[in-house]
């Protein structure tokens, strides 16, 4: 019997998915000791601090995560950043394996005038704010204005749309941050307008996000049916069956009795935008339009373009992602999920992506390494392991309860060394 050693680097869903492929390719011949490093003090990644808080049946997933957790040859080391309290080099030397997982941190930018104006903002920073992401939770969002923009046609954007558009009270009884429910509730928006520079052909919403928006109990959502049978026009009848599926929850929405309540989703298509207006902040978006120019006052500009990863010392980067072949970046250093192959697909997608790459790993283990591990290299001394995660965890599950909210998130690093008794 082998014991390899593997080092995962980041918490996110591609992380566990790799450690569960690990695991289950253990034999009587080998077994792998997993030890999986997280900057954050928490794990679940995107999980946490990306997925919508009124979606929690896709948090569910995290059941899965723990469950992977629990097995006695696997290790958390949260609050270690890698850089400054660890190297790349220094894992590569001790493991057999070490996988990158960190995901696509960085939203990518437009390239326009005016992007850099207050009020113009990624929605990789909107979306950890109200997620209570510990590096986004001083932000002060501007939304003291009436109207704001979406730029981009797919589920990150219409998340945002979404938040930004629903009544604040329907986000109690939900694990939003508290400051951000304290901040929505004393938002002034009103209309929010979610553009997208191609035909309702193009974009990339899935038909369950639409469908979910007549469900809305206090917002308006308004779709021009003029749009969507341009678009049927455009596509002809060799349509494919998620663009078809799509265009019809559009066409529902576009053809459903308009209620009205104080707040309106609108969506604009064929809208490519040219300029964000303003002096000292974001006062309006300049759009090209097949009618010709067309602007939209707002106070706050939302991009949700896509992603890219963020640099690490000691990985090669390219495009916005760790620069592999089929998930081999150098002998023994691996890249798992979007980080390997850019910010597409569901979590679960993550999960035959992980399979694959570690079939890899598994191909080209040699003897394992007996050059000890992590906690030999250290210093920092408030790591948090799977004990205190899990001590937080029940503290935030229990904080939640009287709220009636799944868990009440706590935000600050003190409050989590505090709440894992370290
Ligand atoms: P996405 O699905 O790739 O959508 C990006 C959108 O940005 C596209 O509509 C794209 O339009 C647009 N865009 C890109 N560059 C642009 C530019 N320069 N100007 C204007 N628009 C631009 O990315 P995402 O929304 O970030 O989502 C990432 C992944 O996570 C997706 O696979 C998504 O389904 C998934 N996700 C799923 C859920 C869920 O299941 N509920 C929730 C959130 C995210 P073009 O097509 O014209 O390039």
């Amino acid at each position: 019997m082998e014991i390899f050693k593997v080092a995962i680097v980041g918490a996110g869903p591609a992380g566990y998915f790799a450690a569960q492929a690990l695991q289950n390719s253990q034999n009587e011949e080998r077994i792998f000791a997993i030890d999986m490093i997280e900057r954050l003090p928490t794990p679940w990644g995107l999980v946490r601090s990306g997925v919508a808080p009124d979606h929690p049946k896709i948090k569910t997933v995290s059941k899965v995560f723990e469950k992977i957790a629990a097995d006695p040859n696997f290790r958390l080391f949260a609050n270690v950043e890698i850089g400054s309290d660890i190297t790349i080099k220094n894992l590569q030397e001790k493991y057999d394996a070490v996988i990158i997982a960190t995901g696509s941190a960085l939203g990518k930018t437009l390239g326009i005038p005016g992007e850099d104006l207050p009020g113009s903002i990624s929605a990789a920073t909107f979306v950890p704010w109200y997620n209570a992401h510990p590096d986004f939770a001083d932000l002060n969002i501007p939304l003291d204005c009436q109207n704001a923009v979406v730029i981009g046609a797919g589920n990150v954007a219409m998340d945002v749309a979404r938040m930004l558009a629903l009544e604040p009270s329907e986000l109690d009884p939900t694990d939003t941050a508290d400051h951000a429910i304290a901040a929505l509730k004393l938002s002034s928006i009103r209309n929010v307008y979610i553009s997208a520079r191609r035909g309702p052909e193009h974009a990339a919403f899935t038909s369950p996000e639409l469908r979910e928006l007549p469900k809305l109990e206090h917002t308006n959502v308004v779709i021009n049916r003029d749009d969507i049978e341009a678009a049927l026009a455009r596509v002809g009848s060799e349509i494919e069956k998620d663009v078809k599926s799509n265009l019809d929850a559009m066409m529902l929405i576009a053809d459903s009795e308009r209620s009205q309540h104080e707040r309106t989703m609108h969506f604009l298509f064929q809208h490519t935008p040219k300029e964000i207006l303003g002096t000292d902040r974001v006062e309006g978006v300049v759009y090209s339009t097949p009618q010709g120019d067309v602007t939209i006052k707002c106070g706050l500009v939302i991009t949700a373009i896509g992603y890219q990863a963020a640099p690490i010392d000691g990985i090669p980067y390219e495009n916005g992602k760790v620069v592999n072949i089929d998930g081999r970046v150098a002998e023994n250093l691996y890249v798992v999920g979007w980080a390997k192959r850019g910010p597409s697909g569901v979590i679960g997608t993550n999960k035959s992506d992980a399979a694959a790459v570690v079939e890899l790993v598994i191909s080209d283990l040699k003897g394992p390494k007996l050059a000890g591990d992590i906690s030999e290299l250290l210093t920092n001394q408030s790591v948090i392991d799977q004990l205190a995660w899990q001590k937080i965890n029940e503290a935030e599950i229990a904080a939640g309860e009287p709220l009636g909210k799944p868990r009440r998130k706590a935000v600050s690093r003190a409050e989590f060394m505090h709440l894992g008794g370290l």
